[in-house]
């Protein structure tokens, strides 16, 4: 009887585990995976206990005036395309009409136009909220995607991270090349920025450092939050074997405590540091760091 039961359960067990496999995997397809992807990861999640998240990097919308073509982009690449078609009607141009007919009938094509870009503005917003996406790249003509933008509600407007040149019969990956061009473009756009941001901010004594000595001073207080370092940034340093310290200048005595140092290098130790005491590090190519010796930071209190 408990053998039974057992069997029964276990049975049970299989069956849920299949109906959940199931619902994940559909759930993943309707993010844009392919789905041989979309049960891997169904999988995977069910292995770990979690659900994985299948959020697009970014969402690429196609648009032209008949049709929307969205291609998610995912981790590994693009993720299958949708393409949403509107209907137009009154193609015909048979039957010799006069100029008038003509330009009836270019006023109807653009209110339709009009209206399809309505149409898919309302099925991106969905989409993108049911999607969890947080950047769309439109491609198109230049006029396109324009028209496009103009029917975007400023809440998913401000998610465009940009806009590259695309034609629908050009093949993803060729998109996805260019979309992800932009994405790094603007990674180091939003870079520059931040950097600014801290160099700006230590210069009115907030919450920011500038240069290697208050960097390394604030990252001793384990201060930092995140710490912008130039990739190329190396620089002799040393470690004091008594108090800890690390200092810039690769020998001699301790200057807090006079005790015996350690070689090391300055931007590795300070990486080290910072990570050791929760914060982040972002290496950036920025050029202009090299202005404030290779390296600024973001603290968490000004000190
Ligand atoms: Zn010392």
């Amino acid at each position: 009887m408990i053998w039974r039961t057992r069997r029964d359960s276990l049975n049970q067990l299989d069956q849920d585990i299949r109906d959940h496999m199931d619902r994940e995997t559909e759930d993943n397809i309707a993010r844009g995976m392919a789905p041989d992807a979309a049960y891997a990861a169904a999988l995977t999640g069910l292995a770990l206990g979690v659900k994985v998240s299948t959020a697009p990097l970014a969402l690429i919308v196609l648009v032209d005036g008949v049709s929307a073509r969205l291609v998610p982009l995912l981790a590994d690449g693009a993720g299958e395309a949708v393409t949403l078609e509107g209907e137009v009607h009154g193609r015909h141009r048979q039957g010799g009409w006069h100029l008038l007919a003509q330009s009836r009938y270019q006023r109807h094509i653009q209110e339709q136009r009009g209206h399809h870009f309505d149409a898919f503005a309302a099925a991106l917003t969905e989409l993108v909220d049911e999607l969890g996406v947080e950047r769309i790249v439109l491609a198109g003509s230049p006029r396109a995607v324009a028209v496009f933008r103009s029917h975007l509600d400023r809440r998913i407007g401000r998610m465009v991270a940009g806009a590259i040149a695309g034609a629908a019969h050009e093949p993803v990956d060729v998109l996805v090349e260019r979309v992800i061009e932009l994405l790094d473009r603007r990674r180091a756009e939003e870079e520059v920025a931040e950097v600014q941001e801290a160099v700006v901010e230590a210069a009115k004594g907030g919450a920011a450092t500038a240069g290697v000595e208050a960097t390394l001073d604030a990252a001793a207080r384990g201060a930092v939050r995140r710490l912008y370092l130039l990739k190329t940034f190396h620089e002799d340093g040393r470690r004091c074997s008594v108090c800890g310290a690390i200092q810039p200048g690769g020998s001699g005595d301790c200057r807090v405590c006079g005790g015996d140092t350690q070689p090391l290098e300055l931007g590795e130790a300070l990486v080290e540091r910072v990570v050791a005491t929760g914060g982040s590090v972002d290496m950036v190519e920025e050029p202009w760091l090299g202005r404030v010796e290779g390296v600024a930071a973001l603290l968490r209190y000004p000190v």
